[in-house]
């Protein structure tokens, strides 16, 4: 085998977005991260906000550490709501964000970050009437008429646009959602 890959190596621990290869913000490869200058098997895939452009070029543990956010003045999200300080660092500055179509948001509940679950279609949103809800009164709040959220919500999809972007509270277990709205 010339596999370099260690795939024994776990990838770190991100309270925040626990699964990131799952949700497509880390994949497997052999480029060198910018930061620690190691070929580590992984590679952040998702946003990076910098002064400099940063392109899938840092790896996940350096992410982890905040040694990239402090490197790069780079942050991987924004978190919308208030939460305390150290939780929007540790989600903005220490935690894989994830690409939306429109400026991400990382949702807050219960006065905590919430998981980042992935990208969610109609069919994912399905099992979670409260994610459904969530983006129900955000659209709501744009005075749309029924027939047209019924349109909207059956019209997401995890692959395309418009998509939607779920999360599971960590306090309480609700599940929580918004979409883009084009
Ligand atoms: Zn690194
Ligand atoms: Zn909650």
């Amino acid at each position: 085998m010339t596999d370099t890959h260690d795939d024994t190596q776990a990838l770190p621990d991100f309270p925040y977005h626990p699964d990131p290869v799952a949700t497509g913000s880390i994949a497997p490869s052999d480029t060198e991260c910018i930061c620690c200058e190691r070929v580590r098997g992984f590679i952040y895939l998702g946003p990076v906000y910098a002064v400099d452009e940063i392109d899938e070029e840092l790896c996940p543990w350096c992410i982890a550490d905040g040694s990239a956010a402090e490197r790069f003045g780079a942050q991987f999200t924004e978190v919308e709501g208030v939460v305390p300080l150290d939780t929007v660092r540790a989600i903005e500055q220490r935690t894989p964000g994830f690409s939306g179509w429109q400026q991400e948001r990382w949702l807050t509940h219960c006065g905590d970050g919430a998981i980042f679950r992935g990208h969610a279609g109609a069919a994912e949103l399905a099992p979670h009437p409260d994610a459904i809800a969530a983006i129900e009164a955000d659209l709501d709040r744009y005075r749309r008429a029924p027939a047209q959220v019924d349109h909207f919500m059956s019209s997401l999809d995890k692959d395309g646009q418009p998509t939607g972007y779920a999360f599971e509270c960590r306090i309480c277990g609700a599940w929580l959602a918004y979409a883009d709205f084009t």
